[in-house]
């Protein structure tokens, strides 16, 4: 490894970096930068509190708005090709849950172009910065509340390596991959989220998983919010824009939790299109081919190419679709991670982006700040680990023990009879997490849930990985991944049950109203010696907007 300053610093992924699911990011990323006539870093720090249904930690967030137009500066000053208007300044959109227009764009490619932005930067610094691509990170090395380094797989060979570090990073992205309706990249299964959590870091608000309106029709896949606020309409079989029942003032552009709340009402009361109803309308006639093909050209060829509907001529079906984790590994406005609910810490270990949970999206993210999030507190972590490193010693490692450990996990999925199939254990968890976890919950629903998902855990056991290779043995992999969804999907349902109220992205029907008495809690759950959890509560931070009715 070579020098980066003082520093020694290895990217591990285990895709190619610019295949990270921030690439797929489509519609925007948000600032108040100062263009649109009445919009202000007040404002959007409001819009963000008030769309997290007040579960947000409001220091955090203040620190992700005020930063925004910063971080949208350097990132054009590093490259980012944004759209513009007419004057030549940054263009902005609308979103959902933003009181103005506050999406800087690129087309509907925004995280292509942030993405590609900053893997150019990476390998401009020449062999500076190793970067190594299609490694698995196995396990989290964590002892006496020091994190030591990773143990990591060169998917290429399948050999082992433990890696040793002063600090490590986690930016390893979310866990939508449970859910058979995703947005998600096949590779967003949670893997870093697990690894703390078995290394013993509890995992916060892991019940918050937000859905998104505009999935395609049985696919999932993502349409972006964009094509709202470029004025697209939602309709129903009836062609009514049905919105205006739920979120008159903001009609289409309400935040997704409401919106998506509002398609799935649709469907199930009987209005939903469609042969058997099951899906509702994106219309996007009325904008016109030229403003399609101009600001949402992927829309276009995502609907055509998926499920052959042209959008110039005919609306698209969508459903809602499990797109973003609200919950994860708790850490500081500096990325440093938590260790208990007191406030203990662990030494040289970060989090940023979509596994870490700071948290500045609380119950429900708006649209356009988690690419913001991944920008601004990425920045925050690396500068916290260039300032604290210098006085931390490489902490020992047993590496022996380590690698050991490794091997022991992966026999042990070799071990099983392979009387069960994993395919078949993880289109089950999908459909499980989708149809009694998703959009609505209640009790019942959940409580079958949670003992399907045991169920699944003891199959899962008897599975057998069948390539004996070492070469790109991606039966191996799915398998490690299953086994962090199986686990990870256990505490969505019990946060779930547990929280006996609606908040944000977790509706019950059950208890259908937000419970601030007894609920402004950030649930963290903690892994016990039996392979169980157990749940514990912290409160939330407020600043300086207390809790009101979210109305829209
Ligand atoms: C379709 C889609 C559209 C979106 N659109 C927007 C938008 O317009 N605006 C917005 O703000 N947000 C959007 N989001 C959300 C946003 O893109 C993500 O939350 C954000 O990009 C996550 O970035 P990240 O760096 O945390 O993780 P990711 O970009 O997911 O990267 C995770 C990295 O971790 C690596 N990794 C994971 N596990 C392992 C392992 N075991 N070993 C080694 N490496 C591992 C992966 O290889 C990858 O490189 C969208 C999300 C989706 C799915």
């Amino acid at each position: 490894m070579e020098l980066v300053g003082q520093m020694d610093v290895a990217v591990i992924t285990k895709v190619y970096p610019s295949r990270s699911h921030s690439g797929a990011a489509q519609g925007g990323v948000a600032a108040a930068l100062g263009n649109v006539d009445g919009d202000s870093v007040e404002a959007h720090i409001y819009d963000t509190v008030k769309g997290a249904d007040y579960l947000g930690d409001q220091d955090a967030i203040e620190i992700l708005c005020n930063d925004a137009p910063r971080t949208i500066y350097e990132m054009e000053h590093l490259g980012c090709p944004f759209s513009r208007t007419e004057d030549h300044k940054i263009n902005q959109r609308a979103f959902g849950g933003h009181s103005f227009l506050r999406a800087c764009f690129s087309a509907d490619r925004t995280g292509h172009a942030l993405l590609h932005t900053l893997v150019e930067q990476t390998y401009k610094q020449g062999g500076k910065l190793k970067v190594y691509s299609e490694w698995h990170m196995n396990r989290l090395i964590v002892e006496d509340g020091v994190c030591r380094g990773v143990v990591a797989m060169d998917i290429k060979t399948g050999r082992l390596e433990v890696f040793r570090a002063k600090a490590v990073l986690f930016a390893s992205g979310g866990y939508g991959q449970a859910f058979k309706i995703t947005s998600n990249a096949a590779a967003n299964t949670g893997d870093g989220i697990v690894a703390a959590y078995r290394a013993g870091i509890p995992l916060q608000d892991m019940e918050f998983v937000q859905f998104h309106p505009t999935g395609l029709y049985q696919h999932g896949i993502l349409l972006t919010e964009g094509a709202r606020g470029e004025g697209g309409y939602l309709i129903n079989a009836d062609g009514d824009r049905f919105m205006s029942t739920y979120a008159p003032s903001k009609m289409e552009l309400g935040p997704r939790d409401i919106v998506s709340r509002s398609e799935q009402t649709e469907i199930n009361e009987g209005r939903g299109a469609g042969p058997n109803k099951e899906y509702v309308l994106l219309d996007l006639r009325h904008l016109g081919k030229e403003k399609i093909m101009e600001r949402l050209p992927q829309v276009y060829n995502l609907a055509k190419d998926f499920i052959g509907v042209d959008c110039i001529e005919d609306p698209v079906p969508i459903q809602p679709t499990a797109h973003y984790s609200m919950g994860g590994i708790p850490a500081d406005n500096d990325c440093q991670v938590y260790l208990d609910d007191k406030g203990q810490q662990v030494t040289g270990f970060f989090v940023a982006g979509e596994c870490s949970c700071i948290s500045v999206h609380g119950a429900n993210r708006l649209g356009t700040n988690s690419l913001l999030e991944a920008l601004v507190f990425g920045r925050r972590a690396g500068k916290k680990m260039l300032d604290v490193t210098p006085g931390l010693k490489l902490a020992d490692v047993n590496e022996e023990r380590e690698l050991e450990a490794a091997k022991k996990e992966i026999a042990t999925l070799y071990a099983g009879d392979g009387s069960e199939d994993l395919s078949v254990i993880r289109e089950e968890l999908k459909e499980i997490m989708t149809y009694k976890v998703g959009v609505y919950r209640c009790a019942d629903d959940m409580l079958q849930a949670r003992s399907e998902i045991k169920g699944l855990r003891e199959r899962f056991a008897k599975v057998q990985v069948k390539d004996p290779g070492t070469n790109f043995n991606l039966n191996l992999i799915d398998a490690l991944e299953l086994s962090n969804m199986l686990e990870y999907s256990e505490l969505i349902v019990s946060g779930g049950l547990a929280r006996e109220e609606s908040r944000g992205a977790h509706f019950r029907t059950d208890f259908p109203t937000r419970d601030d008495q007894n609920w402004m809690h950030h649930t963290m759950a903690f892994r016990t010696e039996d392979g169980g959890h157990e749940l514990r509560y912290k409160p939330v931070t407020v600043t300086r907007f207390q809790p009101e009715e979210r109305k829209y």
